[in-house]
């Protein structure tokens, strides 16, 4: 973590045990859940935005769908796990947090999932936080549902560093990875479908907001 992003976690406040707990839990299962800094800038371009449907892919276990959802009381969010022990973890967090009226989740394969499924689509924000080498897969399935003057949000776009490293460098279970988050990178610059950004806050946050 980088001396600006501890002085903005300084200001992160009291937070209710549940949120805490889940940190915990996150830190002693090496969960990636979305840090202060990154969930702060999130929510600061949400709230520019006031979404009322918001889909996330990769819940892991519910923090960041449960922040957003306390963020936003007039937003619902449909989110997306594959791994059953943190979606069934997710699904205790939701019980307990009391949103299980605004967060609906499911146990999917994001890249396998019916989107004939899908419900409240169109999405005025599409949150992509899964398999970081998968990016481009997951925004070009689910962009369509995404609508017009809404923003597609991606975070780890910098994968704690790894961005920065040269190839030969990178150790080489990581290589395919970060040669195609470089890709997804450049072609979601390059998509004039969209107006596209890199915001170098929390790990990386992409912004596309369609044209
Ligand atoms: N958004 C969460 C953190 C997500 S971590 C938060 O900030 O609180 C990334 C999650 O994506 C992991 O739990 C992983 O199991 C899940 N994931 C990866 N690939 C996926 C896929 N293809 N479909 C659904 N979930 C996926
Ligand atoms: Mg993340």
């Amino acid at each position: 973590m980088n001396d600006y992003h501890a002085y903005i976690c300084r200001f992160a406040g009291e937070k209710e045990p549940l949120i805490e707990e889940m940190e915990h839990y996150a830190e002693e299962h090496r969960v990636p859940i979305m840090d202060d800094a990154g969930l702060n800038t999130l929510i600061g371009l949400l709230q520019i935005q006031q979404p009322t449907r918001i889909l996330e892919i990769g819940s892991a276990i519910g923090y960041s769908a449960i922040r957003l959802a306390k963020a936003f009381p007039d937003a619902v969010i449909y989110t997306v796990e594959r791994d059953e022990e943190r979606y069934l973890k997710a699904v205790e967090h939701i019980e307990r947090s009391g949103l299980s009226d605004r967060i609906d989740i499911v146990q999917e394969d994001a890249l396998e999932l019916d989107t004939g499924k899908l419900p409240d689509a169109p999405f005025d924000a599409l949150f992509i936080d899964a398999a970081k080498g998968q990016y481009q897969k997951f925004f070009e399935k689910y962009s369509p549902f995404v609508c017009q003057n809404g923003v597609i949000y991606c975070d780890n776009m910098f994968m704690h560093g790894a961005v920065l490293l040269e190839d030969a460098d990178l150790p080489k279970r990581n290589r395919t990875m970060i040669r195609n988050l470089h890709k997804f990178t450049q072609w979601a610059m390059d998509n004039e479908a969209y107006n596209t950004s890199l915001l170098p806050v929390g790990d990386g946050i992409l912004i596309a907001v369609k044209k």
